[in-house]
């Protein structure tokens, strides 16, 4: 058998291991199962396909998306790995040429849709195949109450049962602990080793901003920090995808949508030119993206709210997977968390209301800390940071707050004096006594809370009503359109006993940006002019064979290895061989071409 690290210099190009990247390989060669959770980018697929190289055998692993599973097999392949796949756009002859592969002992590596288990056909080919081990990527999938339930995923709960012997990887980058203990229940991991990495992602940088005008927020971010750029921008609904991506390409950014309402094949597309180009926006819903690899994402924004910490996490965490600097950008208001407990409260399951009301209250925490958002979100998932970020825009930024308990006091009376049967927007005419016909048919113009907030603006008050939300001061009603409603802790404050302390937002946008470096200064700084022209050659050389090839050009060099290659200038293919990120193979197929391009 070949040693785990001779597989990972040739075959992959890289010099050591990650953290318990080695251990959990000799875990799984040694014939053990166990369960990964790893951070996105953290290095889970070495995991597995080392462990699937060194063993002799067939090793299957499961992988939701089809449309992705081409890509890492073609990854595999340029790296000169056994690897296939196996789904529904498989013809005849392709499925044939498998199952010759399979029987002759000629592949590594098959990657499989969980849907096919079931079918005669995959039955068939492994019951003739030596499988030496099984992989179960994104294995969150599998658990009924975590954020990507896919009924697929309960099928392999049989296939461990139909080889209880061979050893079985799962992995993910979820973190809640409920969603572990389902996966090690249904895989029967109970007794097995657990490996658990922080779930820091040091090079993210977190920011969230209060709601005003969204899509020019957005589009000032984008100009601002990372034209042409690859990144993707999130909304909770289709209507609000396409409007935003029109939007954006009104304004000569590269664009596209992506929704479950599109045609496959218009979604297929755009997918593809998402993972070929490396300048595109895609704006879509949380359909898009479990199991996208692209590891230039620059930035994830969130136009809306999601449903908890958990899914911000996973879908932030699809940003710097290469570790280059990126930015989680969200911007909210209270309309969205009136929106989302609309949401919630319509589904019918009472006790999955209520902790869903739960996640996104922790969501809101998040949104609403004066303390480093870093710390926020780690502490939420069990690690702990001694020290504050300097990354995130609380770190950069710090907020102060302010003794706001006679701006709590005059808005809970004011819920309490309407009746508790209005939404903000009618609480803030009132405090600011304006004569508008819903105030003055409700006759709330003689109210004593009439005009007594007239010493602040509105965007003012919403901050501090959607703070006194948030610290659960005020509770949204499940019955009227967004009415607000006392909730228990807040008889302390009317009656004097305690008091609240708000963030003084800021909400003029000018100071946001000041202390951000561009784009440009955030991707690694070049030693020279000289430099910088050779990696722009060698990225089109790339592109030229990435277009010949019809693969995405990081299958070929990632550009953390182009950059390394423009640092270091090799004269040899001896010299060539120590860049991280250049085997045996990419060696042989690539090297002349890359040589020559850097000797000239
Ligand atoms: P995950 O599946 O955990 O999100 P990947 O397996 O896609 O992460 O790995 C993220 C990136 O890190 C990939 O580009 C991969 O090639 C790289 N990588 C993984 N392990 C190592 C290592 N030991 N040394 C250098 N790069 C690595
Ligand atoms: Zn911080």
């Amino acid at each position: 058998m070949k040693a785990p690290i001779e597989i990972l210099k040739n075959v992959f190009g890289y010099p050591s291991f990650r953290d318990s990247q080695e251990k959990i390989v000799n875990t799984v060669i040694s014939g053990e199962s166990c369960l990964v959770i790893m951070p996105t980018g953290g290095g889970k697929s070495l995991c597995f396909q080392i462990p699937a190289i060194a063993i002799d055998g067939l090793a299957i692993v499961f992988s939701p998306l089809i449309a992705l599973m081409q890509d890492q097999v073609e990854t595999l392949c340029q790296a000169g790995v056994k690897a296939a796949y196996w789904n529904s756009t498989l013809n005849l002859d392709e499925v044939r040429d498998i199952e010759k592969r399979v029987a002759f002992n000629d592949l590594d590596l098959l990657y499989v849709a969980p849907e096919r288990i079931n079918t005669s056909s995959f039955q068939s080919l492994i019951s003739k195949a030596k499988i030496s081990l099984i992989a179960i990527d994104e294995a969150h999938c599998m658990a009924q109450w975590g954020h990507d339930f896919r009924p697929d995923y309960l099928n392999l709960s049989e296939i461990r049962n139909k080889l209880p012997h061979v050893p079985l990887i799962a992995l993910t980058a979820t973190a809640d602990s409920d969603t572990r203990k389902e996966i090690q229940q249904r895989l029967q991991l109970e007794k097995s080793p657990l490996f658990l990495s922080g779930f820091d992602r040091p090079n993210i940088e977190y920011r969230i901003q209060v709601k005003q005008n969204a899509k020019s927020q957005l589009l000032n971010f984008i100009e601002k920090e990372y034209p042409n750029s690859t990144g993707i921008v999130y909304c909770l609904s289709r209507k609000k995808v396409e409007a935003t991506a029109s939007f954006l390409q009104g304004h000569g950014i590269k664009a596209l949508p992506y929704h479950a309402g599109l045609a496959a094949d218009i979604r297929e597309k755009n997918q593809r030119l998402f993972l070929q180009d490396n300048s595109i926006v895609m704006v879509a819903t949380i359909a898009f993206g479990m199991g996208i690899d692209k590891p230039d994402v620059r930035y994830v924004a969130h136009m809306d709210l999601p449903k908890s910490i958990e899914a911000y996490y996973q879908e932030t965490g699809r940003a710097g997977r290469d570790g280059l600097p990126s930015t989680a950008w969200m911007i909210y208001s209270l309309a969205d968390v009136v929106m989302m407990r609309q949401m919630i409260e319509s589904g019918s399951n009472l006790s999955f209301q209520s902790i869903e009301k739960q996640k996104l209250n922790s969501l809101l925490a998040l949104a609403e800390t004066s303390e480093c958002r870093r710390k926020v979100l780690l502490k939420y998932f069990g690690d702990e940071l001694s020290e504050n970020c300097n990354n995130c825009d609380t770190c950069h930024t710090p907020v102060t707050q302010f003794d706001a308990t006679l701006e709590a006091q005059k808005v809970l009376s004011a819920v309490s004096r309407t009746g508790q049967r209005f939404g903000s927007g009618h609480l803030i005419d009132l405090l600011m006594g304006k004569e508008t016909d819903k105030i003055v048919s409700n006759g709330h113009q003689y109210l004593p809370t009439y005009g007594v907030g007239k010493d602040r603006n509105k965007n003012q008050w919403n901050s501090i009503i959607r703070q006194l939300v948030s610290l659960g001061f005020l509770n949204i009603s499940a019955e009227g359109f967004g009415s607000l409603t006392l909730a228990e802790n807040s008889g302390g404050v009317l009656n004097g006993k305690n008091k609240v302390f708000l963030r003084q937002d800021v909400f003029q946008s000018k100071k946001e940006t000041s202390f951000r470096l561009s784009s440009k200064e955030k991707s690694n700084v070049f030693d020279s002019d000289n430099t910088r022209e050779l990696f722009e050659k060698l990225k089109e050389t790339r592109m030229s064979l990435a277009k010949t090839q019809k693969v995405p050009p990081y299958v070929i060099f990632h550009d953390s290895t182009l950059r390394e290659l423009a640092h270091c200038k090799p004269k040899s293919l001896a010299e060539m061989e120590d860049v991280s990120g250049i085997g045996k193979s990419k060696l042989k197929k690539y090297g002349s071409t890359f040589l020559k391009i850097i000797s000239n």
